[in-house]
């Protein structure tokens, strides 16, 4: 076959049938556990100034090299989101809400990254945000929703299973307690400058925190060695730090403690927490994270009112689920196939019928024979065939014809009803 003449961009893809199912239950699911909890979605735009996306910190690789950003038609400093939490920031300073406003969201996010398996330059993100609290169980609350929807995917927080999803968890202090710690890790690297890659000498200029971001293999052991952040935190934020991991501890919510998880944004402060899915390989296990971002609603201009929140990657998940073989793609097929032989509307009308009466209904179309008809009825997978010829339609009824595979063909029932009365017994056979 000849090649078309446009692909989808690189680092996109075309969701199809069944995977598109797939991605609807999986995000009416994350709806159902985000309104049990008590937050009422927000769809913000899809792009925003430049600039509330470039104050998350020009040292992050996501604002520095990743941002999808150009200059529209009226000469504004235009970006796709690469992220939501930024522009819920923005929301939360232009629409204030009553505190603590509890919002999720799904959606796109754009990021011109490397595209490979697990990483693409559009990708899907569900997540939820809370404004206006410090307090700690909100911390908990958030981690607690990412961790009961995971599960209902099939997922677990259990360790040590093929479909297990490790909590990695830290508090990266108050802005107060930064400078300290930032000197003390600048002071580490530069004593042994000349064992870190070259990328992240560079990134040591900017931000030193960053450097401890680093998955590259030549700086695994200085970051390893480097001071921890829980070493120079004030005593609020650690009381803070211990009541998320109390809390947890109360929920049955495993969680590893990971002093030098610092999370790919420069906005985060005391708690901050990833999920990687042990089926994914390391470079792309990152399937949720999260944290509080105490200074982010201010640097946008808008109250000094604290946050938390976290997102999880659709598109990873799902290729973790994938792994785990858990969360198939729901069941597509039509209930009925309406077979129609008379060359009339009757066809159309059953069809239209049956629809209406609530069940998942197609039909052949081209005036296909009996034989053809009855074949694509067989490959749609409908549990019930409606036969309409001329015999039927001068009587007024229809033949039902039940195809569940579970039976033997010959003792699948066939009978002949009055179409007026059909939709009870269809519904009868349909039932499990
Ligand atoms: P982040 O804001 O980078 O922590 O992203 C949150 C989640 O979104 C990650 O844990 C991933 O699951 C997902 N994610 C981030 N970047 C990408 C990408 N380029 N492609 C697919 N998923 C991504």
């Amino acid at each position: 076959m000849a090649r078309p003449s446009f692909q989808a961009a690189p680092g996109t893809r075309d969701l199809l049938s069944p995977d598109t199912d797939r991605w609807r239950l999986f995000t009416a699911l994350f709806a159902e556990e985000a309104a049990r909890a008590g937050f009422g979605q927000i769809v913000p735009p899809m792009f925003e100034d430049a600039g509330v996306f470039t104050r998350l910190g020009e040292a992050s690789d996501v604002v520095s090299k990743e941002l999808y950003d150009f200059e529209d038609k009226g000469g504004r400093r235009i970006a796709l989101r690469p992220e939501f939490t930024a522009s819920v920031c923005r929301a939360y300073a232009q629409n204030r809400q009553l505190t603590p406003w509890k919002t999720w969201y799904v959606g796109s996010a754009f990021r011109y990254d490397k595209p490979q398996k697990g990483r693409y330059r559009q990708f899907d993100q569900v997540g939820a945000e809370v404004i206006g609290s410090h307090d700690p169980d909100l911390d908990i609350e958030l981690i607690a929703l990412a961790s009961r929807f995971y599960e209902r995917v099939g997922l677990t927080t259990t360790q040590g299973q093929p479909n297990s999803v490790t909590l990695m968890l830290n508090s990266l202090g108050d802005k107060a307690d930064r400078p300290a710690y930032l000197a003390a890790l600048q002071s580490h690297f530069q004593a042994n400058l000349g064992e870190l890659s070259e990328q992240s000498a560079k990134t040591l200029e900017l931000n030193p925190l960053r450097v401890l971001d680093s998955k590259r293999r030549e700086d695994a052991e200085l970051v390893a060695a480097a001071p921890i952040l829980s070493d120079f935190i004030s005593d609020e934020a650690g009381a803070a730090f211990e009541r998320v991991q109390a809390g947890l501890a109360a929920l049955n919510i495993p969680f590893t403690i990971a002093p030098r998880l610092v999370r790919g944004l420069d906005y985060y402060t005391r708690t901050t927490f990833e999920f990687a899915a042990t089926s994914l390989d390391a470079a792309q296990n990152a399937v949720g994270g999260g944290g509080r971002y105490d200074g982010l609603v201010a640097d946008l201009g808008g109250p000094d009112e604290p946050g938390v929140g976290f997102a999880l990657g659709i598109d990873r998940t799902l290729l973790a689920c994938d792994e785990a073989s858990v969360f198939a793609a729901p069941d597509t097929a039509v209930d009925v196939w309406v077979v129609s032989t008379t060359g009339d509307l009757d066809g159309l009308a059953i069809t239209d019928e049956l629809r209406r009466a609530g069940l998942r209904v197609d039909r052949s179309f081209d005036h296909r024979s009996m034989k053809a008809q009855m074949k694509a009825a067989n490959r749609s997978g409908a549990a019930v065939a409606v036969i309409v010829g001329d015999d039927e339609a001068a009587a007024g009824t229809v033949s039902v014809r039940s195809m569940r595979s579970d039976r033997q063909s010959d003792d699948r029932p066939q009978f002949e009803i009055s179409r007026s009365e059909m939709v009870g017994p269809i519904k009868e056979l349909l039932l499990p």
